[in-house]
């Protein structure tokens, strides 16, 4: 009769060629960052072989049974060529945030990602790795023997390894320790422990709801007797590099042109995050980048609910994967219905809606911005944009530079147009309300500088085209009068390093309120405000 099984082989040997498989299949970004650290082929080599000890060593616990071990070298496998498939069509990293990012993420943005390559990379990666997995008959010892064989494996194993770090340890140790990377790239660990810490930072779901600043009251200091509009604009994956306002050679922020004089560009501003996930929160919340733990917004009071409790009416339209959960406890309007819109729909019909709350307002306006990696979706295809030719193609990596580049720029521009269309709008309403606008982008953007495209990449190796966002300040004469706020000072100050850690304290400064919680040094107004 035909065996059913092609191959037989013994459990200690599917261990190590599961585990040298894993290696060489699914870990070319560890192999590619251990030779940006140093390219000596021993060096990646001795790299090599210490996380091949380590995948022995998982493998050797986790594949208990000939049931259980099919299965579960068949899920990961799959998984695997999944991860395999991210990290190099984009050449990211994976940790929990860019894990949150993913599952964050609406489904259109996620089509947008999902398309007919990764088929090819479950398919070469993960199903016929699995057909092989089925045909393989794994015999097991008896428990004794087998443990012993796999002691005596990771023995050897560990040996090599321990001969191989022993000569430079403290080296060995720094690298580990400078090179956090290494750990996102290793597959699949990384994805296990993103999962893992996606896991715990839900934890805080089971939490009670913590309201800030309790002790908030308002000062008013203000000169006139109108109602205050704040509006934040949160923008999206705009960075600073091309923005013209920081310098950068084509106009790409000339729309804005006739409200100069009243704007206040911060050339020297820093995100919070490297998604939307976290920066978004983050900018929300009254800790600093350093302190804001990610998942709090879920069960913490924050800016907008600081406003709220003195009497603001909050409003947050959304053109993006909503608040990120922090318009929980105020009015959320999300007026795209289709598939994706163009951010003029944040501000349809904005003079009337505003008029009719007729109070104290604070308002976010979230932007669909440059969201890649189909940037030229980000604008209306009947629009005159003014570069060409542009990417079309949604792996960026696929396209010229050039032409990723312009379709960026596009974006930008027409961020540009929406930002002074905004502004239209609330000056017209300047009669009527102490208005102010503060754009900030929730993060950058790598297109393409070392081979890295769109964003979420780990904050402490983030590179700076992920962290260096455009923000700004625009605020008319009247407004400025009434606050007492010298734009000219604002001005001289605005080249100074800021970064979201300033929004909680500068609008809580703006807006008079006073609260333990308030940090007059983060507060961008505060040395440039009269308060009598
Ligand atoms: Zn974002």
């Amino acid at each position: 009769m035909k065996s059913k099984f092609n191959f037989t082989i013994k459990s200690w040997q599917f261990i190590l060629i599961y585990a040298l498989f894993t290696l060489v299949a699914y870990n070319w970004s560890l192999f590619d960052k251990l030779s940006t650290i140093n390219s000596s082929l021993l060096f990646c080599l001795g790299g090599g072989f210490i996380a091949f000890t380590l995948l022995t060593l998982a493998l050797s616990l986790l594949f208990c049974s000939p049931r259980s071990t099919k299965i579960i070298a068949i899920f990961l496998s799959i998984l695997n060529s999944i991860a395999l498939y991210f990290m190099s069509s984009y050449n990211i990293l994976i940790d929990k945030i860019m894990l949150l990012n993913v599952i964050r993420t609406d489904i259109y943005e996620a089509g947008e990602v999902l398309r007919l390559p990764i088929l090819w990379y479950i398919l070469c990666g993960g199903i016929l790795p699995a057909w092989l997995i089925i045909k393989t008959n794994i015999q097991f010892s008896p428990l004794m023997s087998e443990l012993k064989t796999r002691l005596k494996l990771n023995l050897i194993n560990i040996i090599i390894s321990t001969i191989i770090i022993f000569p430079q340890v403290q080296n060995n140790i720094r690298i580990l320790d400078e090179h956090k990377e290494l750990r996102y790239a290793f597959v699949p660990s990384n994805y296990i422990g993103a999962g893992i810490g996606i896991l715990k930072m839900y934890d805080e779901l089971t939490r009670p709801y913590t309201p800030i600043s309790t002790d908030a009251r308002v000062e008013k200091y203000w000169h006139n007797d109108k109602k205050n509009l704040f509006v934040l604009v949160v923008g999206e994956t705009a960075r600073a590099a091309n923005f013209s306002l920081g310098g950068y050679p084509r106009p790409t922020n000339a729309a804005l042109t006739p409200y100069l004089d009243q704007l206040v560009y911060y050339k020297d501003f820093y995100a919070c995050g490297t998604s939307t996930a976290v920066a978004v929160p983050c900018m929300f919340s009254k800790y600093s980048q350093a302190e804001f733990k990610e998942g709090s917004e879920l069960n913490t009071g924050n800016l907008l609910d600081v406003f709220a409790s003195v009497g603001y009416h909050g409003l947050w339209i959304d053109n993006n994967t909503s608040c990120q959960d922090n318009c929980n406890r105020i009015e959320l309007q999300s007026p795209c219905t289709g598939k994706f819109c163009q951010d003029d729909i944040l501000i349809q019909d904005l003079a009337p809606k505003l008029r009719s709350i007729n109070r104290n307002t604070f308002l976010v306006l979230h932007q669909k911005g440059s969201h890649g990696p189909d940037y030229y979706n980000r604008y209306p295809q009947n629009w005159e944009a003014p570069y060409s030719p542009i990417c079309r193609n949604k792996n960026p990596a696929n396209c010229s530079r050039q032409e990723l580049i312009n379709a960026y720029d596009n974006s930008i521009a027409y961020t540009s147009i929406f930002l002074k269309n905004t502004i239209d709008i609330l000056n017209q309403l300047s009669n009527e309300y102490n208005v102010i606008l503060f754009y900030a982008s929730d993060h950058g953007e790598s297109l393409g500088e070392n081979g890295i495209y769109l964003h979420a990449a780990p904050y402490d190796s983030a590179p700076l085209e992920q962290l260096h966002i455009p923000a700004f300040i625009w605020m008319p004469q009247s407004s400025a009068q009434a606050f007492g706020v010298d734009i000219n000072c604002l001005k001289r100050q605005a080249s100074s390093r800021h970064s979201h850690d300033n929004i909680f304290h500068s609008f809580l400064g703006l807006g008079g309120i006073q609260t333990q919680d308030y940090q007059k040094s983060l507060d961008i107004f505060a040395t440039c405000r009269r308060t009598k």
